[in-house]
Formats: C-alpha cells, sequence, structure tokens
C-alpha cells in the first residue's frame, strides 16, 4: 500500500506510540489527585505543555489541551467573538478556503448576530495582507485565517497578516493544524494571538491537539465542569496522549529541515509528473505550498472514480477534503480557486510522507496517468471535449 493521504491523518510515530504506551502502563492517575501516583500525571502533563510551549515559541501557560483541531478551531473563534461582543465589534474576517471548522463556527455566529466577511483568495489560493488591512474595521473583533491549507497546500503570509492585525489591534487566529510539525511556526514572529492544532496531523494520535492563547487573551469554555486547564477547558486530561502528541512534535520539529526537503523533492517528482497528463492543472500555488502537498485536477473524469481504481491499485489518496468527499459537492475549496463545478468534480490531493520512496512516486505517476486515461475513455464529458462540442478548461 502507497498511503498518500497524509492530510486526513497521519501514521503515529514509533517515538509517540512508545510515549503513550509507557504513560498508558505507568503514568494513568488523575492529574488531580494529590496523592503522589496522581501528581506524577500532573507533571507528565506539564512536561508535553512545555515541549509543546516550545515547539511554537509559546510559554507552557498559553497553551491548553484540547480534543483536536476542531475543538481549538471553536474554542478561539467563540472566545474572540465573546470579547468582541462585550466591546460592541461583531464582525469577523476569514477567507473563503478556511475548513469546516473555522466557517461552520463562523455561520453559527453569524445567526447569533456577527457578521462574517470572507475574503476571497486569488486563482493560486493565496491572501494578499493588503487585503486584510482593507478589510479590517473598527468594529472588527477578529481576524482568522488557516496558516497552510487542507486542500491545495497554500501557505498563507501569517506573519505579514499577524503583523497588521497587531498595529490594527485586531485578535488574529489561525488554523495551523496543516503546519504544525510540517513548517516553522513562531506564535511571537508570527504575531498570531490564539493558534489551533492537533496531533494526528503530525503524527500524534487521534483525538488531541492543542489551542495556543496569547497570554492576556480570555478563553471561554466550551464545557463546563471542573477546574482543569486552568477552568478553561473541563474534563480530565489525557495524559497519556498529551504526552505522545508532544513527543510527536518534538520529533517532527527536529526533524524537519530533512523532512521537508526531502518531502518538497518528491512533491515537485510528482508535480511535474503528473504535469504531463493533458487537460491537467495544478491547484494551489507551486511555491508557497506545503512540503508533502500535490493537487490536481483532471478535465473529464470523476476524481471518486479515480480514487477507486487508484485504491484498486493499493494507492490511497483524497479528493477534495474527507469531509467533502461523499457529498455530490465539489469542494468550495476548489470553487474558491475559481475552478468550476465539472473540473472541481475531477481532482486528485496526494498528501505525501517522508516514508515514500521516488519508486513509490514514480508509480503514482504511472498509476495516476493509466487511471485517468481509462476513465476519460469512457467519459461523455470527455467524448464532448474530444468532439469539440465544448471547449476544454485546461
Ligand atoms: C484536520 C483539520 C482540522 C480538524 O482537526 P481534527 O483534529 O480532526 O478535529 C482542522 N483544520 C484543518 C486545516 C485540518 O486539516
Amino acid at each position: 500500500m502507497i498511503y498518500a493521504d497524509n492530510a486526513a491523518t497521519t501514521r503515529m510515530s514509533k517515538t509517540a506510540k512508545k510515549a503513550l504506551t509507557e504513560m498508558m502502563d505507568g503514568v494513568w492517575g488523575n492529574p488531580s489527585s494529590l496523592y503522589v501516583h496522581g501528581q506524577k500525571a500532573r507533571e507528565a502533563l506539564e512536561e508535553a505543555r512545555e515541549k509543546i510551549a516550545a515547539a511554537i515559541g509559546a510559554e507552557p501557560r498559553e497553551i491548553i489541551f484540547t480534543s483536536g483541531g476542531s475543538e481549538a478551531d471553536n474554542q478561539a473563534i467563540r472566545s474572540a467573538a465573546e470579547i468582541g461582543k462585550q466591546k460592541g465589534k461583531t464582525h469577523i474576517l476569514s477567507s473563503t478556503i478556511e475548513h469546516h471548522a473555522v466557517l461552520h463556527t463562523l455561520e453559527r455566529l453569524q445567526k447569533e448576530g456577527f457578521e462574517v466577511e470572507l475574503l476571497p483568495v486569488s486563482e493560486k489560493g493565496m491572501i494578499r495582507p493588503e487585503q486584510v488591512a482593507e478589510a479590517i474595521r473598527e468594529d472588527t473583533c477578529l481576524v482568522t485565517v488557516m496558516y497552510a491549507n487542507n486542500e491545495i497546500g497554500t501557505i498563507q503570509p501569517i506573519a505579514e497578516i499577524g503583523n497588521i492585525c497587531r498595529e490594527k489591534q485586531v485578535l488574529f487566529h489561525t488554523d495551523a493544524v496543516q503546519a504544525i510539525g510540517h513548517i516553522p511556526v513562531n506564535v511571537r514572529e508570527d504575531q498570531v494571538d490564539l493558534l489551533s492544532a492537533s496531533a494526528h496531523k503530525f503524527h500524534g494520535p487521534k483525538g488531541i491537539g492543542f489551542l495556543y492563547a496569547r497570554k492576556g487573551v480570555r478563553l471561554t469554555s466550551l464545557i463546563e465542569g471542573g477546574a482543569q486547564e486552568r477552568g478553561k477547558r473541563a474534563g480530565t486530561e489525557n495524559v497519556p496522549a498529551a504526552a505522545a502528541m508532544a513527543a510527536a512534535l518534538e520529533e517532527a520539529v527536529a526533524r524537519m529541515p530533512e523532512t521537508a526537503a526531502r518531502l518538497t523533492a518528491v512533491r515537485d517528482r510528482l508535480i511535474r509528473g503528473l504535469g504531463q497528463i493533458p487537460h491537467a492543472a495544478l491547484n494551489g500555488d507551486a511555491e508557497r505550498r506545503l512540503p508533502g502537498n500535490v493537487n490536481f485536477c483532471f478535465e473529464g473524469i470523476e476524481g471518486e472514480s479515480l480514487l477507486l481504481l487508484l485504491d484498486d491499485r493499493g494507492i490511497c489518496a483524497s479528493s477534495g477534503s474527507a469531509c467533502t468527499s461523499g457529498s455530490l459537492d465539489p469542494s468550495h475549496v476548489l470553487l474558491a480557486i475559481g475552478r468550476v463545478h465539472d473540473v472541481a468534480h475531477g481532482s486528485l490531493r496526494l498528501s505525501i510522507g517522508e516514508d515514500i520512496t521516488d519508486a513509490e512516486a514514480d508509480q503514482i505517476i504511472r498509476d495516476v496517468k493509466e487511471v485517468v486515461a481509462y476513465l476519460r475513455g469512457f467519459s461523455p464529458i470527455w467524448r464532448d471535449l474530444m468532439a469539440g462540442k465544448k471547449p476544454f478548461i485546461l
């Protein structure tokens, strides 16, 4: 099997698994308990917090553990909205290519009376910092722009946007789920106030993530209960998962230069290879792009059929995001970069991991070429395109 769907989830690293099992065996106490066994769990939890903080240039007290990226996004946005409301500021700026954890939270806030403005992206999937500067108003309480896109891999100018928000004194949140552990992120340099991350996207366990909230940014709890996480996230902490997440992140950060160089080389090999397919186009920016992300549209085919046939050949890939596939709507991200419905339907996302070999990359190129040609062989849309009844778009 060739696993090329790391943007959906990653396999746990050996280091993370070791931390997880060691904690489950030895440090399973409740961190809120006062006896030594509980206090050992508390120490392990705080050590995990310190490691995570160090990995992103934060202070330990600025990190709270959540169940994952979605919860962190929800809490970050809700908290900023609450702070805004108290000051009579109800305008929120975001982008059209955010993850649904952000978009759906914003939709909910809109129903509660907030005004949500989604900035359009360029055809390469980029937001310009000036767009943010121009759109910020007196009553803007939050700017939320993702660090890197989960579908097309574009990396946004986060430090520039952060700088604008800091100058205009508007809270800035970034969904960094695809960036953390893959590209360098530093919350001080980037001037972000709130940042979301998820362990299973960087070879940690599923069901755990974290929210960074700059000192002084008051969080609203989504879950009522005990006083865990300084009263901002009730519920007994998942110490083994937190320790495993910290171990995975520490390892990912230490190996980042090496991993990123390797992935970038294979990514560009795939982009060159797949780019040879006629009437195909790369989605997203060729340079400002996650090291492991490849995303193409192939005219005249259905992404779902392509995925099933690649699965038959042992290749795990994705078309649009996992949440979008299974529904008939094409990806909102591909529509946002200007792909028309028919073309957006024929998309393929490969998100490779560091263990991929050159031979596997070449295998992917061969298989995608063959399967695309095969599917076009009985596609009515392709027939019309070839007969000149419809103009080619790509
Ligand atoms: C995966 C993902 C999320 C959701 O994270 P979970 O831990 O699965 O809840 C949010 N945002 C982005 C960009 C993601 O890729």
